[in-house]
């Protein structure tokens, strides 16, 4: 059974994340979507809250299990048992941190291979940082966040 590991902030989940969901969905056995706890970041979302959306969001799949993980990647990975992380590319400068962060699991657990998925081009400038930005200044998002997102994002004021 291959495990996939598909890391992240998810702060918050957006489509973009949905839509890479979906598409490792049927190529693997089981995907833990792992919620990252950085404590040198400040993210908007606490990690609870970026659990629930994430669980409410694996609801739509049969084989998506959400989980966090705090500390190195690799080690994560190597104590669930699983083979595979998955990163998505959206453009040239997600390459390079990608590039530097693949390479440098590699180095610390060659036995674990990271797989890309390259964005849909229907969200391929959704991130959760434009997302934030295109709330902050009013704007409307429900077209870039599933709806569980704009629940919480309301609770949250
Ligand atoms: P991180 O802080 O680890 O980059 P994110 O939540 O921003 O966490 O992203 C998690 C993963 O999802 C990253 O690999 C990112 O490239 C990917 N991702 C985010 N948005 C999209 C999108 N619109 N299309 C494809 N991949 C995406």
């Amino acid at each position: 059974m291959i495990k996939a590991v598909y890391p992240g902030s998810f702060d918050p989940p957006t489509l973009g994340h949905v839509n890479i969901l979906q598409r490792i969905s049927p190529i693997f056995e089981k995907i833990i979507v792992a919620v990252a706890v950085n404590p040198a970041k400040t993210p908007l979302f606490s990690v609870e809250e970026r659990i629930y959306m994430m669980k409410e969001i694996a609801k739509n799949f049969n084989n998506v299990e959400v989980d966090h993980f705090s500390g190195l990647l690799v080690e994560y990975v190597k104590k669930i048992g699983a083979k595979v992380v998955i990163r998505g590319l959206r453009e040239l400068s997600d390459f390079e941190f990608e590039f530097r962060m693949a390479l440098a699991n590699r180095s610390l657990a060659p036995e674990i291979e990271t797989m890309f998925l390259m964005t849909d081009p229907a969200y391929s400038f959704v991130s959760s940082s434009v997302v934030k930005e295109i709330k902050a200044l009013g704007g409307d998002i429900s077209k870039y966040v599933p709806d569980v997102v704009l629940e919480v994002w309301k609770r949250k004021k």
